[in-house]
This record gives C-alpha cells, structure tokens and sequence, in this order.
C-alpha cells in the first residue's frame, strides 16, 4: 500500500520511506492512500487477537517485508492481553495498559521498535528523537532500551508529567537521553518539527520521529479496536457498539476512525478530551482554533495543538459533516474527572484520570440500547498524585515500585533549538 502526504496528495511513500521519514515533506503527515473496505469482518473477529492483527496489518503492509520476519515481529511486539472488563450492564473498560510501561502507548512504541530493526538500513547512524507528554517517552524509551545501534532522545516538559512517568524513561540511561524542557509539551513538539526540519542535523544522526506522527505508531493502534469489538461478539453483543476515546493528540482517535472505515461494525466513536478543548470546540462550532495547551490531572491529553487532527481532516476529506456522523464529543474538566473517577470506583472499578475523562463523556453521548467501551490507556498507578489527595489507594504494581529507587538521569534544557542541537552532538 502506498503512503500519501497529507499535504500533497501527489507525494507518495512506500510504508520503509514514511517510517524513516516520520514527517512528510512541507510538515505533512503520512497516511494510507485508500483504506481497503474487509467484507470478511466476520471471520476476522473470530481469530485471536495476535493472529488477526498479523493478517490486517499484512494487508496494508505485508507486502514490503519478508513474510516471517513480519509475523515474528508483529508477535513480540504485541504480547501482553488486552483485556475488555465489565463494569456495569452495557458498560465495558478496553484494558491497554498490561504492556511493560502500563499505558498504551505500548502497543505502538514495541510495533515501531520492532518493525524498524526490519527497515532500517544497516550501519547508518539511527536516532529516535520524541517529544512527550508523559506515556510516549516511557514506551519508546523502553521498546527501544539496550538495542543496539539505536539511540533514543526523549524531550519532556518539565514538572508537567508525574514522577513515575518520568522514571520510567529518565532513569534507563544506556541509549536513552531524557531531556527536561522549561516549557509545555507544545514547546518540546515545536523543538522536534525544528530538529527534523533542519536537514543537515537530521541526515548527520539518522533524525527519525517516534511520535504518534509517525505511521508505524498509528496503524497498530487500529487493532485492539477490532479486539474490543472480537470480545463483545463473544459475548453476544453485536449492535450499537461505541467506543469512547480519551484523546490529546489524536492519534489513537485516528486510528480508531480508521478501523471503522475498514468496515469495522461500530456505530460511533467519541473524541474525549479534558479542558484541552480544541477538537470538541471545532466540532461544535466548525472553527479549529488551536490553544496553547492547560495543565489538567489528564496530563497525557494536555495538548492544544492536536498534530494527528490533520489525518483525520484528510480522512474525511475536510468534511465536517460526515465527520460529525462518525463521531460523538465532548470534554470534561479535573472537578468533573474526580467525580467519575469515584463514580466508577462505587461500581468497584478504578480507571485512570485519561479512561475517566472518556467514560464521563460516554456516559452523556451513549443511547438506551447501545454497548459503550471506554479505553483504559493507562494504569491508574501512573497517576498517584491525583489519588492521594482524594484518598484513594491505588495499588502498585512491581514493575513501577522498583523505578521509585532507581536515580533520575535527565538533563535540563532552555526550550531552544541550539540547546537540542548540543545536546544531540554530546550524547
Ligand atoms: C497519549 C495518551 C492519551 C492520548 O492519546 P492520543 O493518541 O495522543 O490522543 C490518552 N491517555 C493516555 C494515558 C496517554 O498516554
């Protein structure tokens, strides 16, 4: 399948060209060029979750790989479960945090890291340079950890990610760089678009994004929707699905709209979003008024300037209208977050402040008869200063309770392209 700019629909990539790339030329994004509508749904939903996400995604890209190589990578990649748990009657959380930083950012980041070492050209120089809002560093610093010929340079906006987060990538060292950027995630974004867009930089370390910008993030992600789906046709349930997204940058949503234009049976999916309101604002008004991003207790989502909002334009072509039909929205705010957050926990539930957001929303959006999921993207332990204070205990699970000893290995930066720049020739 070819890989079109959303920029410049004459501008074409192969899916190696658009991952070594990461943005398409002009600032553009890469996206599908026609996505195939599956008339074997059916049959799809019925294989087990690594098996029908190997034959889907050979579908878009098999045919660039050597048939074996693909299939074990795409099984390493996604080996952890994804578990669908009832929360009440006609409600369901979708659990994609059981990967090895908790969030699901997982899922991308391990796909990523394992179909590169497939594409990359042997012996070039190979540096993964991401911006954060927290769960991406943690999953590409991780997927990517101690493999060799590979380093990996995480920016992240200062005291605006919790410290389990933060440990997650600033205290693996090896091959991994964290970098502390006084100023917001938009900042360590615009950092990133300038390091990329400075040629000469980028061709001498072998510049690749790891971003949800980049496509090898995005199309795994249209899986666990299709597995959400699988696990409610087990059960029976057939009609009125609809999936409720937490969103900040865009990409999960995106891809989730993807699925659905494969032909995936879902009625509807829900952009949720926290006091970041650009989207739900757009969708309302039909003006897209970018924002400099506010800091919720939602902080994966504190994004003002959605980068993947251009994909799912692309994928509609501009057209609100039919945008409007695939999607429902809404936002809420930190006060509304802590109530579902203790609303969910009487139903014996504890969701995360981002699956909050997204059942919030759903919880309006969601007709009599139908099914609604929320997604889970992360582990509530991530999330401990937004439990305290309100009392509740959050159990810790082992993987996170050995970060707290270990020592934080980030350097602090100016938000500055020459600050980037020295510390991209000194590591
Ligand atoms: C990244 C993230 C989000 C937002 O996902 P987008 O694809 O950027 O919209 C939501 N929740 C958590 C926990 C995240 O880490």
């Amino acid at each position: 399948m070819k890989f079109i700019n959303t920029r410049n629909p004459n501008q074409s990539a192969t899916f190696r060209e658009a991952v070594l790339r990461g943005v398409a030329p002009a600032g553009g994004l890469w996206m599908p060029e026609a996505l195939p509508v599956f008339e074997d749904w059916d049959s799809l939903l019925q294989l087990r979750w690594v098996e029908r996400s190997e034959i889907i995604l050979r579908r878009f890209i098999g045919d660039e790989f050597d048939q074996d190589a693909f299939a074990a990578a795409i099984h390493s990649a996604l080996d952890f479960p994804i578990p669908l748990t009832q929360v009440r009657r006609g409600l369901y959380a979708l659990e994609l945090f059981h990967g090895p930083t908790l969030a699901f950012k997982d899922v991308g980041a391990r796909f990523f890291a394992h179909i590169l070492d497939l594409i990359r050209e042997p012996g070039t120089p190979l540096t993964i340079l991401t911006a954060t809002s927290g769960d991406t560093g943690a999953a590409v610093a991780q997927a990517f950890w101690q493999r060799p010929a590979v380093r990996v340079v995480v920016l992240y906006p200062k005291d605006r990610v919790s410290e389990l987060q933060e440990r997650q990538f600033a205290t693996l060292g090896d091959n991994i760089t964290a970098l502390a950027v006084e100023g917001s995630f938009d900042d360590c974004q615009a950092l990133v678009k300038a390091c990329f867009n400075d040629a000469d930089l980028s061709a001498r370390h072998g510049l690749t994004s790891a971003n949800s910008i980049n496509v090898a993030r995005l199309l795994p992600q249209m899986l666990y929707y299709a597995e959400a789906v699988a696990q409610l046709h087990k059960q029976d349930v057939r009609d009125g699905i609809v999936i409720a997204v937490p969103s900040g940058n865009f990409g999960n949503l995106c891809a989730g709209l993807m699925a659905k234009q494969t032909g995936l049976p879902l009625r509807a999916l829900v952009a949720a979003t926290n006091a970041n309101t650009t989207v739900p604002h757009y969708l309302d008004s039909g003006e897209y008024l970018p924002q400099t991003s506010i800091a919720t207790i939602s902080n994966a989502m504190d994004v003002g300037a959605p980068n993947n909002w251009e994909r799912i334009q692309y994928l509609f072509e501009g057209d609100i209208h039919s945008l409007r039909q695939a999607l429902r929205w809404g936002f809420k705010n930190d006060a509304d977050t802590k109530r579902s957050i203790r609303e969910l926990m009487g139903m014996g539930y504890l969701a995360d402040p981002h699956a909050a957001v997204a059942y919030a929303v759903l919880e309006e959006r969601l007709g009599l008869c139908e099914t609604g999921v929320f997604l889970g993207t992360a582990h509530p332990a991530k999330f401990l200063p937004v439990y305290v204070p309100m009392g509740i205990q959050v159990p810790i699970p082992d993987a996170l309770e050995a970060l707290r000893k270990r020592p934080l290995l980030s350097k602090e930066i100016p938000n500055e392209i020459a600050a980037v720049r020295q510390a991209l020739e000194n590591c």
